[in-house]
């Protein structure tokens, strides 16, 4: 679905006079954004790439930020709170482009991730230095976007300025190291050097589980590629023995879920006392969200052409669909693969029980976002 940006540009006055330069490439620039009036491009096309990717969240943040700040004779204490304020800024603008990166790379979208994930880039050196291992999560991501694109010898450069980085800083969280070998391996993987994909593909199983748990979700991302692999070599008995075991996975988690948000529309207050965690636990992310949905239809649509079909796996996904959408309260669709469900589950008798169970739930959390 392409959106029509809402942006307005207008060509620069007098950009002989204006030394500024493209935000996405750095040329020379003939146009501003109107909205924001801090931010240039060279041209058009670059300025609805960068808008779709990530301006349009953060034209009016960029404005305090891009603003001189004029010559005030406060004092000390006045400027180092104005400070603060900047590094709070910019430290929101991490986060919001780093989300969006994150989440249009899940979506595919590997054009519109660059933008973001420069961005991330530029302010991250900005607060942190440009030897910080912080810088990391950027490089992936664009290392990440450029795999997308097909653009192997940049992302080739690009996740080895993360890994040189991972290698200098002796802290380096794991959840990195994991993010690393992932895109390390997705390189090989386009590449088609399967072994030393697996390779790294079983790191970043590794080094996830080590951050998060094996049976967490955020690791099942490796497992994901990895099965992918072993799809491409035609390994298909190992391949979709993964693939069900992702599904499981992502089963069980979305299961407790629906449940702990069904305590919740309940409102049942002695067991919120006894459980704080509630709120949170009962949520996924925007960029969790995008992760489960490309690796729940990726699995779908291979069991939709595997025939004749597994009816099982295929219960199980279109079950663990549904519960996805309506965690994401995506109600419509949630309804679709619900329905698809309980009729494979006839043919099929092993989830019945709690798809009855969850059918429930699902009508209850519908009825109550009317
Ligand atoms: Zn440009
Ligand atoms: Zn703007």
């Amino acid at each position: 679905m392409e959106t029509r940006p809402e942006m307005t540009c207008i060509p620069l006055a007098n950009p002989k006079n204006l030394k500024v330069c493209c935000e996405l490439c750095s040329k020379p620039a003939f146009v501003f954004c109107e909205k924001c009036r801090v931010t240039y491009y060279c041209d058009t096309e670059h300025q609805r790439v960068d808008w779709l990717g990530i301006h349009e969240k953060i034209c009016q943040m960029l404005i305090p930020l891009r603003t001189p700040i004029p010559f005030i004779s406060g004092s000390e204490k006045e400027r180092e709170y104005r400070n603060q304020q900047q590094v709070l800024r910019q430290k929101q603008l991490i986060d919001v482009s780093s989300n969006a990166g994150q989440k249009l790379l899940f979506e595919g979208k590997y054009e519109y991730a660059i933008p973001a994930a420069m961005q991330t880039l530029k302010f991250t050196m900005e607060v942190y230095g440009s030897a910080s291992i912080e810088l990391a999560s950027p490089y992936l991501m664009l290392g990440e976007s450029c795999i997308g694109l097909s653009r192997l010898l940049q992302a080739d450069e690009y996740l080895h300025q993360a890994q040189w980085i991972i290698l200098k800083n002796s802290f380096c969280d794991n959840s990195i190291k994991s993010r690393m070998h992932r895109n390390f391996g997705m390189l090989f993987a386009t590449q088609k050097k399967h072994t030393e994909a697996l390779h790294h593909f079983a790191q970043d199983i590794y080094y996830s589980s080590l951050a998060f748990g094996t049976d967490n979700i955020r690791t099942s991302g490796g497992y994901f590629h990895m099965a992918n692999v072993f799809y491409q070599q035609n390994k298909r008995e190992t391949a979709y023995s993964l693939y069900g075991q992702l599904t499981t996975m992502w089963n069980d988690t979305l299961f407790k879920m629906v449940e702990q948000r069904s305590v919740e529309a309940a409102s049942l207050p002695q067991k919120k006392l006894i459980d704080n965690s509630i709120e949170d636990s009962c949520f996924l992310d925007e960029v969790q969200g995008a992760e489960a949905v490309k690796i729940l239809h990726t699995i779908l649509e291979l069991h939709e052409n595997q025939k004749p079909p597994f009816l099982k796996e295929l219960t199980k996904n279109l079950f663990t669909l549904a519960m996805l959408y309506t965690i994401l309260e995506n109600f419509v669709k949630a309804k679709e693969f619900l329905s698809k469900a309980l009729s494979t589950a006839k043919l099929y008798s092993s989830e019945e029980k709690r798809l009855h169970w969850f059918e429930s739930i699902y009508l209850m959390l519908e009825n109550m976002t009317k």
